[in-house]
């Protein structure tokens, strides 16, 4: 290696040098499984090397040393992005963050949890779960999904529709920037308003604006055990008008998700639960207020389906049935994928509109003769179609894209957006403007410049 500064071919052995014991690969066999994400039809680059750093110091170096060299990074966790945000790029560094997992401390008198971003979700939840408290972000892939994957997308999730998006469960992040320094945005404070939020800037940034290396999350008490329900629909429309009477009688379930028909079958084929499949659309609602007050919340649900026309409206008989029901609605996308190709789309409209987008969504499918499973968390007004094509449809991708198009504009049409909660990644980028405005994304580049002028984190992605 010669002395300066380093060249590209050289990053892999400086990296090894200036963090000694980090893992670093480089072949194309040992590098093929850090390519992709599970965004369906995707085309990822191929990368120089991957990295999986220890600690933030590990992180500082690897983007020095990769300014240097001028190798772009793209930062990675589990790799269950759907909207391409850890897809590789050709030539770049993959720094994967699946080695810094320490819950740096749990702390039931602040109620916070301090971890690095390499912790799953689940086992945040385990922790926490060991002093009686929860972290209430529960993205569907929440077994493997990694906090910082959470953090950069800002995931939602089952219990969104009560307790908010992952944002809203952040106090502090500690970042490290583009020229290698490394900021900390927030603390333990519940109230912190000084100066610009960074803090808020950096969730759902995607990996562009730096990497996230340490995050204080808020903790809650946790609530007592759900009591859950399921209502079966003749028709979506009538689901759709379910959840907007179950919003407008001012109930808020813990959890309130939709499954249409296809997805019914899917499910049921996979778990074996007995379903009923005559059924158009199913909602799964739950309460998580304990006691009676849970039995009342159900009861007005209940009467706000039936008012919708439910068919039927069963209770799961006990917490394991609720258990199963809950897999079972996690697991809709992995049963939809027993049945072709599935591409998971996500959009989001006002809560009041999911009765018209429902509608869009089925005229879309008519018009272009495809099979689109819809679920979702119906109770944020967030729906994923998910397109199922035949394995051997060589036209498969392009009708897809096709069809997106259609729902993205029907989704904005109707006040929504293009992602509720998947990200922009690659695969929303195109209609990013078509959201918010030339003017808008211009402000987005401006700051993107200012903290990454050379284009090094995750270029290309978003913007
Ligand atoms: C079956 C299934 C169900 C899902 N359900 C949901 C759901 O209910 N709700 C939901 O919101 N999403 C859901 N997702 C999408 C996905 O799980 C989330 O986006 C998740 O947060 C991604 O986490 P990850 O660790 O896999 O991140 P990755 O996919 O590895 O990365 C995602 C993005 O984060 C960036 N990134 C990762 N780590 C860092 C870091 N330390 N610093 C800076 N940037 C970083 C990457 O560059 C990329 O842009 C689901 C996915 C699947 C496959």
């Amino acid at each position: 290696m010669t002395a300066g500064p380093t060249r590209r071919d050289d990053l892999p052995v400086a990296l090894g040098r200036a963090c000694p014991g980090m893992r670093v690969i480089v072949t194309p066999e040992d590098l093929d499984s850090y390519r992709s994400d599970e965004t369906a039809f995707s085309h990822p680059g191929r990368p120089l090397a991957a990295c999986f750093p220890r600690t933030t110091a590990d992180v500082q170096a690897i983007v020095r040393l990769c300014g240097e060299a001028g190798v772009p990074i793209v930062a990675r966790g589990a790799g269950t992005g759907l909207s391409g945000g850890a897809l590789a790029i050709d030539g770049a560094l993959i720094v994967v963050f699946t080695q810094m997992t320490a819950i740096v401390d749990i702390d039931p008198a602040n109620l916070t949890a301090t971890v690095q971003p390499g912790v799953v979700n689940a086992d945040l939840n385990t922790a926490a779960g060991e002093h009686g408290l929860l972290y209430p972000p529960d993205p569907a892939s929440f077994e493997t999904c990694t906090i910082g994957g959470n953090l950069a997308e800002n995931s939602g999730g089952l219990r969104c529709v009560k307790y908010g998006v992952t944002r809203d469960w952040v106090l502090g992040l500690e970042v490290v920037l583009a020229d290698g320094s490394a900021i900390r945005t927030g603390g333990k404070t519940i109230k912190d308003v000084a100066g610009y939020d960074l803090t808020d800037l950096f969730v759902g940034s995607e990996g562009t604006l730096g990497l996230i290396t340490e995050a204080t999350l808020r903790l809650l008490p946790l609530p007592p055990p759900k009591l859950t329900l399921l209502a079966f629909f003749p028709s979506i429309a009538a689901a759709g008008a379910g959840v907007a009477g179950i919003t407008a009688a001012g109930i808020v379930p813990a959890t309130l998700e939709l499954m249409d028909a296809f997805t019914i079958a899917a499910v049921d084929d996979a778990y074996r639960l007995g379903l009923d499949r005559a059924a158009a659309a199913m909602l799964m609602v739950e309460s998580d207020l304990g006691g009676a007050a849970a039995e009342r919340d159900l009861e007005r649900v209940e009467q706000a389906c039936h008012t919708a026309g439910a068919a039927s409206v069963v209770r799961a008989a006990n917490a394991q049935e609720a258990d199963w029901l809950r897999e079972a609605r996690r697991g809709a996308h992995g049963a939809l994928e027993k049945m072709g190709a599935a591409r998971m789309d996500d959009v989001g409209v006002p809560r009041s509109r999911i009765p018209e987008m429902l509608d869009e969504i089925t005229r879309v499918a008519q018009k272009h003769n495809l099979r689109i499973g819809v679920f979702g968390h119906a109770g944020d007004g967030n729906l994923h179609p998910t397109y199922v094509l035949d394995r051997d449809d060589p036209a498969a991708e392009s009708r897809v894209d096709v069809a997106r198009d259609e729902i993205y504009r029907a989704a904005l049409a109707l006040g929504g957006t293009i992602t509720g909660e998947h990200g922009t990644g690659l695969a929303k980028k195109p209609w990013l403007e078509l959201q918010r405005g030339a003017r808008s994304v211009e402000v987005m580049r401006a700051i993107k410049q200012a903290l990454d002028p050379m284009g090094l984190l995750n270029p290309g992605k978003v913007l």
